[in-house]
């Protein structure tokens, strides 16, 4: 319930006042970003290097795969931000406390950039859930489907799968940058930072722009927020959510 304490508590707060409380109260004196994404990415690194250099034979099949993994990475974190980030489930809230609550209510469209690298610590993802990923979810996933299509093929999907660990961190991160940083010299970023800037609307982040990294599955689910025009930037609407929990 600490979710949804904090959330009724900074309920009056406008987004600059729920910035200071937040800067000032959640985040530990402690956390460095730079050992946050020293380690987020150093794991993912690992993970890759781990299963791709143990690929034995990588035939038209191992590059078919990874092409495939790439929609496949796309629609699970379609899926995840639909749903445990945006609907709360019953007996397990942090992953709706951590984004919904706290990144949305941090980050709306019409504030939506960084300030200070300590905003990290809101923006990617806890140093826990990556080590849970490498430690629980990875060996899992490696094992199963080793076990339906082979070492080698298992070997080329786990470490797909890290590699779009990897772009989800560097895209939505970048998403909330500054549009005159280098990154947006890539092509397509800037397109994916407007669709990520419409989705941190208080009203439409519970329903629109969901996919990160690319939109596809929002053309495919219906999804994508198609008007030129997004409703004002009404905190309260970040709070209309909330009502069906109070029971
Ligand atoms: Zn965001
Ligand atoms: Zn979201």
């Amino acid at each position: 319930m600490t979710g949804y304490i904090s959330r009724n508590h900074t309920k009056k707060f406008s987004n600059e006042d729920y910035r200071k409380w937040f800067m000032n109260n959640c985040i530990p004196k402690f956390y460095n970003p730079s050992i946050h994404v020293l380690f987020n990415i150093g794991v993912l690194l690992a993970i890759i290097f781990f299963h791709f250099l143990r690929i034995e034979e990588f035939n038209q099949w191992s590059f078919i795969v990874m092409l495939i993994m790439l929609p496949v990475g796309n629609l699970t974190v379609t899926l995840i931000h639909q749903y445990p980030l945006h609907k709360r489930l019953k007996y397990w809230s942090f992953p709706y406390d951590a984004h919904t609550v706290q990144h949305h209510r941090f980050y709306t469209s019409e504030h939506i950039l960084m300030n200070h690298k300590r905003e990290l610590f809101v923006v990617m993802f806890p140093w826990f859930v990556v080590l849970g990923f490498a430690t629980i979810i990875q060996p899992l996933f490696f094992y199963i489907f080793k076990i339906l299509l082979g070492a080698n093929l298992g070997h080329v999907i786990s470490g797909s799968a890290a590699c779009y660990f990897v772009f989800y961190e560097f895209v939505h991160t970048s998403n909330h940058l500054p549009l005159t940083h280098v990154v947006y010299k890539i092509p397509g970023m800037k397109a994916m930072r407007d669709h990520h800037l419409i989705h941190h609307n208080p009203k439409l982040m519970g329903s629109y722009n969901m996919g990160i990294v690319f939109p596809w599955f929002d053309y495919i689910f219906g999804t994508k927020w198609k008007s030129k025009d997004i409703p004002p930037d009404n905190i309260n609407d970040h709070f209309i959510d909330l009502e069906k929990y109070k029971e």
